[in-house]
């Protein structure tokens, strides 16, 4: 079989931990290691991998729930971790084992895998969206943003997949106990996405080429899973007819496939001459 997928697996998501696996013929990586050694080891344990097998991690921002087991996984397994400057040095990682990256310059990890960090706006961080591409197909992995720009949508316009955060439900964290200050914080510019701007960032940025998306980092206080996915789909209805799902903070999830191996379009054309 000649594959030419991409696969993406999320580890976990939520404010008690992140990693996202992207994998290719020739890649491995992790999108953010929030976990802690153990944890990340058992996660992917349930893949049948090892922290040995990943090629790199690559950090969206500092934040505990997003770097916090990124130096742990340099010591005990000496994992290369690519960062910007300013997350390697809020993250205390290991030089000799730190790529810097710059901000929408690409990254090829290998010849099947290039990675494009893209600026997103999020309190005290210098946070970046990641846009993964395979031989032409493209997946986004976005999170932890208050909101988004002109930029961040014209390179996530039209890609395969798209994993986002939903974070909150803007009348339960309004109504929810949070004190007034968290609440300003969460819904203001530097923190998350609520499920009505994760929807109009959707409506933005939703083509026919887009095939699934994925809602992630659900606040456990402030969201549900159905009150995400209908607000979203609310407001791209007419433009998506692709496969919606959740990811929350006890993964692997599930796997999204982004292109085709060639014995599985051989498959569906069998199907569609016998049937
Ligand atoms: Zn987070
Ligand atoms: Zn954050």
């Amino acid at each position: 079989m000649i594959e030419m997928t991409m696969t993406l697996t999320h580890l976990g998501t939520g404010s008690r931990g992140n990693a996202t696996l992207l994998e290719t013929e020739q890649a491995k990586v992790l999108i953010d290691q929030g976990f802690s050694g153990a944890q990340l080891e058992k996660r992917l344990g349930r893949l049948n991998l090892h922290p040995t097998d990943i090629d790199y991690i690559f950090i969206t921002h500092h934040h505990g729930d997003h770097g916090g087991g990124a130096a742990v996984s340099q010591k005990r397994w000496s994992m290369k971790i690519q960062a910007n400057h300013r997350t390697a040095e809020e993250l205390g990682l290991l030089p000799e084992l730190t790529h810097h990256f710059e901000a929408l310059d690409v990254i090829r990890v290998s010849e099947d895998l290039a990675i494009l960090p893209v600026p997103v706006p999020h309190s005290g961080s210098d946070n970046v969206a990641f846009v993964a591409s395979h031989n032409g197909h493209r997946a986004a992995v976005i999170t932890d943003l208050g909101s988004w720009t002109d930029e961040l949508v014209t390179h996530v316009r039209g890609c395969e997949h798209i994993s986002i955060e939903a974070n909150y439900d803007h009348n339960r964290l309004m109504n929810g106990p949070y004190p007034y200050s968290l609440k300003d914080r969460i819904s203001g510019r530097g923190g998350h996405l609520s499920n009505d701007q994760t929807g109009r960032f959707l409506a933005q940025v939703c083509t026919p080429d887009t095939k699934s998306i994925s809602l992630t980092h659900l606040s456990e206080k402030n969201n549900q899973p159905h009150l995400a996915e209908s607000t979203v789909l609310y407001h791209i209805d007419e433009l998506f007819t692709g496969d919606i799902s959740i990811s929350l903070q006890d993964g692997p999830e599930r796997s999204h496939y982004i292109g085709k191996s060639v014995e599985k379009e051989l498959l569906e054309k069998q199907t569609r001459s016998n049937g």
